[in-house]
């Protein structure tokens, strides 16, 4: 099968997202750059859990025709490609609904991001103004909002897209990004319970700092993706 070992990182990096409570189901994509003329995509309406390297679509990046992949590519391809058409540094992209950071997409307003976590993500998190999922507006309206350095971005009512130079890279920012998420509501919530406002709100900020994930990660994510068969 040709590009076998990228779908199979594919495969492999989705399982590692589903593993972290990122990807859900169907729900989130990715695109891998393989080489300088071609991406591999996660199908379309496919169960992670269930996916094969052989359901994973390898596309040219230039046009997006197919040229491997027994399965549609997800609707958000051109939400990717815009990424990574864009950004030649950017080796992979990844778009997930997790819960805390698609919660304060659901604010309407960027984040700036604490030192610690600058290296992955850059020193703000830009929102992308809401459009339909998998729309050439969405992605036009990402392309928009892209910056250098910039390797996260909340897209309004929707979820989130995080960028990297390799997978590792990309899956860092996205657990950055989740961490970032939960101490900015935290701290928003903490607020409303000083101010007298809305007390109750004291167990939804517990139940928030709970569900930060004590999981070491994969250490099978810190090497760089595997080279394409060409
Ligand atoms: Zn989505």
């Amino acid at each position: 099968m040709p590009f076998e070992s990228a779908c199979e990182h594919v495969v492999a990096l989705c399982l590692e997202l589903s593993r972290r409570g990122y990807f859900a189901g169907t729900g989130g994509n990715l695109m891998l750059r393989i080489d300088a003329e071609h991406v591999a995509v996660t199908p379309s309406a496919t169960d992670y859990a269930e996916m094969r390297p052989a359901d994973v679509a390898v596309l040219r990046l230039r046009d997006l025709a197919r040229v491997a992949g027994e399965r549609p590519a997800s609707v958000e391809t051109s939400l990717h490609a815009r990424v990574l058409r864009a950004r030649p540094e950017v080796g992979c992209s990844i778009h997930t609904h997790q819960p805390v950071a698609s919660a304060c997409a659901l604010l309407g307003r960027p984040l700036t991001v604490a030192p610690r976590w600058r290296a992955s993500l850059g020193d703000c998190v830009p929102l992308v103004g809401y459009a339909p999922s998998g729309s050439a507006w969405l992605a036009a309206r990402l392309g928009a909002a892209l910056r250098p350095h910039l390797n996260a971005y909340l897209m309004r009512n929707h979820g989130i897209l995080c960028c990297g130079p390799d997978s590792a890279a990309a899956l860092q920012a996205v657990d950055d990004l989740e961490a970032l998420a939960r101490e900015h509501l935290a701290e928003r919530i903490a607020e409303q319970v000083r101010a007298g406002r809305q007390p109750q709100l004291q167990r939804v900020m517990d139940a928030l700092l709970a569900s930060a994930q004590p999981d070491t990660p994969d250490q099978a994510f810190a090497a760089p993706p595997p080279q394409a068969h060409v």
